[in-house]
């Protein structure tokens, strides 16, 4: 049998880059700095210089860079924030977390919130939206802000997949009153571990975020509110700053190999493929196709040694933790029949054409 095609190698692009991990962390180590510091610093600078956004506060991860939104808009009991019911569990499970109540809003064709459909979830309790640009491709925000800001709704971006996507020359994040990233291993710019980010235009918001992120305090045991323990370890922010230089090429690579996937599987029968991969607001995050017969599919792809993942089997409104009676249909239909494929900037073309052959292959066989 040919090399397995795994959907994700983080091992192979670590190894490409291991001697200039270690040598930072063997800096690091010698500086003996584990909080705050330099590199978080620095992580902050080149974060607000490439989103073009005057606040950027480095964070333990996603969810967290949630929740501190959340919270510095005071966001809490008694209100209902509006949240899609397809996402990764962190966008909801935040609103729980500061007390305030979960509303779900089915989404799109493509997964994502569509303002036309939230207009019968606001009530005068409605105190914030929460877009997700689900796979990496951007909900049209210059639509949802003029929604939001006519109902005096706050908007918080989870941009924790969309970290490279711009929207008429506005990044994923940045549209929002306050946007959320994560660098979880597995995202376009992934840590070593944890960590995530918040970033704001507002400077009032920023202090509040800073001060949340760090046990309310304005210097040392000095507590002006309560916050928690959210700070980034020095170290992760220093293994971002070692990956940032090659952020660009990886983000070109990934769409060069989504352009293959396009190509070749453009006319499949039966398959639907993802729309404006290759369009500025979408990173490419993930490839996800959509196919009635997805498990089947799923299987004959792993005994041909390729690898998928399902994002994600489940709509949340139908999970324990978040039961909600309520009709999402695009959202279940899409936890049914999607599928995403290997993309990653360590992926060979030949590889993703191996992949393609073989979604051919079921289609034909199937359909
Ligand atoms: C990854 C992710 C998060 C959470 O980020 P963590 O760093 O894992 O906490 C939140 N929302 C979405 C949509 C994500 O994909």
């Amino acid at each position: 049998m040919k090399r397995p095609i795994p959907f994700l190698e983080l091992a192979s692009m670590h190894a490409d880059l291991s001697d200039e991990l270690i040598r930072k962390f063997a800096d690091v180590l010698k500086n003996g700095v584990f909080s705050a510091g330099e590199e978080v610093n620095l992580l902050e600078s080149q974060m607000t210089g490439y989103l073009k956004i005057p606040h950027a506060v480095a964070c333990a991860n996603g969810t967290d860079a949630l929740e501190l939104a959340l919270r510095a808009l005071e966001i809490g009991p008694g209100d209902e924030v509006i949240v899609p019911a397809l996402t990764w569990v962190s966008t909801a499970e935040v609103v729980r977390i500061v007390g305030a109540q979960v509303v779900f809003a089915d989404v799109d064709a493509s997964g994502l919130l569509d303002a036309g459909l939230m207009d019968n979830l606001v009530t005068s309790r409605t105190k914030a939206v929460v877009p997700v640009h689900l796979y990496g491709k951007m909900v049209d925000m210059r639509r949802l802000m003029s929604w939001a800001k006519e109902r005096d709704i706050w908007v918080v971006e989870d941009a924790a997949q969309a970290l490279g996507a711009f929207q008429k020359g506005i990044s994923a994040g940045c549209y929002g009153d306050i946007g959320c990233y994560s660098f979880y291993p597995t995202k376009n710019l992934g840590a070593m571990g944890e960590a995530g980010m918040v970033v704001t235009s507002e400077e009032k918001w920023s202090h509040q975020l800073q001060l949340l992120r760090n046990h309310g305090q304005t210097q040392r045991d000095e507590h002006e509110t309560v916050g928690r323990n959210s700070r980034i370890d020095t170290l992760q922010a220093a293994f971002l700053n070692v990956k940032w230089p090659y952020f660009q090429s990886w983000q070109a690579k990934r769409k060069r190999l989504a352009s293959i996937y396009m190509q070749e599987l453009e006319h499949v029968h039966g398959l639907r493929i993802p729309q404006g991969i290759n369009q500025e607001d979408h990173n490419a995050h993930l490839f996800t196709v959509q196919c009635d017969k997805r498990d089947f599919l799923k299987t004959y792809l792993e005994n041909k040694g390729i690898g998928t993942a399902i994002h994600y089997p489940r709509a949340l409104p139908d999970t324990s933790a978040f039961w909600q009676v309520g009709d999402f249909p695009m959202a279940r239909r899409i936890c049914q029949t999607t599928l995403s494929l290997p993309l990653h900037p360590y992926l060979k073309e030949q590889e993703v054409s191996r992949v393609c052959a073989a979604i051919r292959d079921f289609m034909a066989l199937y359909y």
